[in-house]
């Protein structure tokens, strides 16, 4: 049986949760115990630190774990990245006080930074030969500079709101992250095998993300002008319907052109307009 590692509580929780649901895995979730066994999957469920999950996937303790790749890539371990999950999103940035005389990243030649991933900052700076003191602190990164105790900071950013805040402007953007399903590189086979049905779950719903399923009933006259209007790369079902001179029309929509498209084939006489969600897409 499989054992994953996961977010006890935090940012990556809830998706977390939500995607292992999704996949028809149910995790009774009591807070206080550490380890969950779970039904429609074999596998148990191990609640931790995302700081934690890094060494305990390279360590044996589970086989895989949901993290953010910001703290694998801090950990350095050999990890096996196996896919990458779509929410989690964030970037590890160098900021700087507003006002100061910016001018590229060997602006922090012999100056101190703040920050609570030394190692990825450490690469960066070596790959462009940059000698800066770095200084770690384990929280509250961003208000170092305004007390003194860094010239900038490396920290993670979403919406920058953060920096804004502390009078900050972000300079380089270092690193980009976003939540990943990682493995221990030495699983057996069985457990290899186990890792792949998971990932084939975790793909069809990552796939099905942005996309709706749409139907309609369009008269058959327009049907072709309504094929090419939807367009894309799957090509759209046409069933004819019992009413003499209308089809039904079926097809995946991407999210972003949902609207647009829905409008025009509205003109072009659809009705009936259906638009459903899509749990799971299997290529
Ligand atoms: P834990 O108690 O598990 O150690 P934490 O406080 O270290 O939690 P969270 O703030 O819950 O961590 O963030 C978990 C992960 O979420 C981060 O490592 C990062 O991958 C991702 N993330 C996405 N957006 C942000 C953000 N705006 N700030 C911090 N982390 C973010
Ligand atoms: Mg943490």
């Amino acid at each position: 049986m499989l054992r994953i590692a996961i977010q006890a509580k935090g940012r990556l929780n809830e998706d977390t949760m939500s995607l292992l649901a999704d996949a028809g895995i149910d995790v009774a979730q009591s807070k206080r115990k550490l380890v969950a066994r779970a039904t429609g999957f074999p596998i148990e469920v191990l609640y931790l630190r995302d700081d934690d999950i890094p060494q305990a996937v390279h360590m044996g303790v589970a086989d895989v774990g949901i993290v953010g790749l910001n703290e694998v890539a801090e950990r350095d371990l050999a990890l096996r990245e196996v896919m990458r999950l779509g929410f989690g999103a964030c970037r590890i940035s160098l900021a700087v006080p507003r006002g100061v005389e910016y001018h590229g990243p060997a602006w922090f030649n012999g100056r101190c930074v703040a920050t609570s991933y030394p190692h990825i900052l450490r690469s960066y700076f070596d790959s462009l030969a940059i000698k800066a003191d770095i200084h770690e602190i384990a929280g509250s990164v961003e208000i170092a500079p305004a007390v003194g105790m860094a010239d900038g900071i490396f920290d993670i950013v979403s919406s920058g709101g953060t920096l804004i805040q502390n009078g900050l402007v972000e300079v380089e953007q270092v690193f980009h992250s976003e939540a990943a399903l990682v493995a221990n590189p030495h699983l057996s086979a069985e457990k290899l095998a186990e890792v792949e049905k998971l990932k084939f779950r975790f793909s069809s719903i990552v796939n099905s993300r942005g996309f709706k399923y749409v139907l309609m009933n369009v008269p058959s006259d327009v049907v072709e002008r309504a094929v090419a209007l939807i367009g894309g790369m799957r090509s759209p079902t046409v069933l004819p319907l019992a009413a003499p001179g209308w089809c039904s029309l079926h097809t995946v929509m991407s999210e972003d052109v949902l609207w647009q498209k829905i409008e025009a084939l509205k003109e072009l006489g659809a009705e009936g307009i259906l638009v459903l969600n899509l749990e799971n897409m299997i290529p």
